[in-house]
């Protein structure tokens, strides 16, 4: 379907694009990569007054890796992250987990602010952003604020965000280089969205035990939320055989799953489990068995 009848500006600076929000009372949209909005706009599930191109803005593409944190600008794209040299050692479980979003146009166009803000429960950045612990920096007209990440995302396309702010950056916590993790995707076909994902890590005690552990999903239907029950069960434990069966029972039995078109509950249930059991066998450095025939 064509787009709905609408206007267009694209401001030179962040307060431009927020007074244009701010005039528009609601009625004007954001438009960073477009690979959100655009099928929406097409769908007539949205029709905004006018589109507020943010996509030129300076400065807001950059990936800084800081002694405090990794920094985001909202306007980075999955491909300025596959393409960064630094990341992969300072934060390797975000890197991994963006070679899973989506196919190589919209990697091209895509970003981080745009993913965040539009908070597909199934989208692999929102996860990561709350089961790292990262912080959303957003402007709007009464300056700039800062939103943990585990109080950003609300439900399924809900967010924390005010209708005139805009994300600016995301700042992850510092990555220990000693730290274990792993990340594990299940989609019908590469660069679909996830129908379940874990995203694990932890670090070890002197005694090779479990510290802080921190289990993330995806696959529950309003949004990725993080295992506490499973998270609790592994801290100050060696992540063993033994321990990995038992968290990957408990992860099934705790994630709160829904039938939806894609696929039942109960086997969203056993996927999530799975990819559980598979994050913290990679984190351990456990070799997977045979696949039983
Ligand atoms: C076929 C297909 C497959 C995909 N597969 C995946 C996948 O596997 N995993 C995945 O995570 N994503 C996937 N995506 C989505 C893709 O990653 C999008 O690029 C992303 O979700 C939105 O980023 P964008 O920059 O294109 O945002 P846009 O489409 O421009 O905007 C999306 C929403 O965010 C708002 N917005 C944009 N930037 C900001 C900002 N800085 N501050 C506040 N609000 C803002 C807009 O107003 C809009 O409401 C897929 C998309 C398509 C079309």
């Amino acid at each position: 379907m064509k787009l709905p009848d609408l206007d267009y500006i694209r401001p030179k600076t962040i307060k431009e694009a927020i007074g244009v929000l701010v005039a528009y009372n609601g009625e004007a949209k954001l438009i960073a990569g477009g690979q959100s909005l655009m099928p929406m706009l097409a769908f007539r599930l949205l029709a905004p007054e006018i589109l507020v191109d943010i996509s030129r803005l300076p400065g807001l593409n950059q990936i800084d890796i800081r002694p405090n944190g990794i920094h985001f600008g909202a306007l980075t794209t999955w491909r300025d992250i596959e393409r960064h040299a630094g990341l992969k050692n300072a934060h390797p479980l975000l890197a991994a987990a963006i070679c899973h979003v989506a196919h190589y146009q919209i990697r091209n166009r895509g970003t981080v602010g745009g993913s965040l803000a539009h908070s597909d429960p199934a989208s692999e950045f929102p996860a990561l952003v709350t089961t790292c612990g990262a912080d959303v920096v957003v402007y709007g007209p009464g300056g700039e604020r800062t939103i943990k990440g585990a109080e950003f995302v609300l439900g399924a396309m809900t967010t924390s965000l005010d209708p005139d702010e805009m994300i600016t950056e995301i700042r992850f916590p510092v990555w220990p280089t000693a730290r274990r993790w792993g990340f594990e995707e299940f989609a019908r076909r590469r660069g679909d969205f996830a129908v379940a994902a874990a995203a694990v890590f932890y670090d070890l005690d002197a005694s090779n035990r479990a510290v802080d552990p921190h289990v993330g999903i995806i696959g529950e239907a309003e949004r990725a939320i993080r295992l506490t029950q499973v998270e609790e069960f592994l801290a100050g434990r060696s992540i063993d055989r033994d321990v990995i069966a038992k968290a990957k029972a408990l992860g099934e039995e705790v994630a709160q799953t829904s039938d939806d078109i894609h696929t039942s509950a109960k086997y969203r249930k056993a996927l999530i489990g799975t990819m559980i059991e598979r994050a913290l066998a990679a984190a351990a450095g456990i070799q997977r068995g045979p696949v039983a025939t």
